[in-house]
């Protein structure tokens, strides 16, 4: 085994324990979490030893980088999720290589999804960025992006109704310095109201290397986990 793969393995180790013991204090089974491995900056052998590791599910957060490594890894059982910001005129080459996106937070985006995943004859299941500022320290941390939640159950509709697309719950980022247990009960409740209306539209997507615990207490069904699991990534521009 190579020291990366090594390294990996106990990383991967510590990081399903992390995601147990915190299934063990919500009173969840960890089959009901799924671990997507953000490998943004790393490169695609990562994403080859995660998979040789039984890791289903990987991410990416910018478009270029997951048009290059995804079409690389189609020998690989992985299921790609898109998570950042996107631009509409991106849209066509992330419906391409991506399973998943889990950054719709405008109406204007959904129409650019819509039409990419039809003309490509693809069905991409999307998750709805909420934006949980309010709970954070106001100008502070700035904005890390979504859809108010006053305004999620229009844009779910839209994305019901919308051909080649999937309505498949939420998405969140806890605000920079506030506190994450608050920010992810108000997405719980937001996903709560979503269910209501959809009921198929039961994944939440919350829970980064730091506030794991948070977010899996507060019923997140995927964790997008990047430092804990491949170490620390270079500071891009
Ligand atoms: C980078 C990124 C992650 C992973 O963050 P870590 O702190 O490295 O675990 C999760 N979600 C999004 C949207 C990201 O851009």
């Amino acid at each position: 085994m190579t020291d990366r793969l090594t390294e990996l393995k106990e990383n991967l180790e510590r990081v399903r324990r992390s995601i147990a013991d915190a299934c063990t204090t919500a009173g969840r089974s960890p089959d009901e979490v799924t671990l997507v491995a953000i490998t943004k900056t790393f490169p695609l052998d990562d994403v080859r030893a995660l998979a040789a590791l039984g890791v289903t599910d990987v991410g990416e957060n910018r478009e270029q980088e997951l048009k290059a490594k995804a079409p690389e890894a189609q020998d690989l059982d992985v299921t790609w999720h898109f998570v950042g910001q996107l631009q509409s005129k991106k849209a066509r080459s992330v419906v391409r290589y991506a399973d998943v996106v889990h950054s719709v937070d405008r109406l204007s985006l959904v129409t650019a999804l819509s039409r990419a995943a039809s003309s490509e004859s693809r069905s991409i299941r999307c998750l709805l960025q909420v934006s949980l500022e309010e709970y954070g320290p106001g100008s502070a941390g700035g904005s890390r992006g979504g859809v108010e939640p006053g305004d999620v159950p229009a844009l779910a509709d839209a994305v019901a109704a919308a051909e080649g697309l999937e309505l498949g719950g939420v998405m969140a980022v806890a605000p920079l310095g506030g506190d994450p247990a608050k920010a992810f009960d108000g997405l719980a409740s937001v996903a709560a109201r979503l269910r209501s209306d959809h009921p198929g539209a039961d994944w939440i997507s919350a829970g980064m290397s730091e506030d794991l615990e948070a977010a899996i207490t507060r019923g997140a069904t995927h964790v997008r986990l990047g430092r804990a699991l491949l170490g620390t990534r270079p500071v891009l521009g």
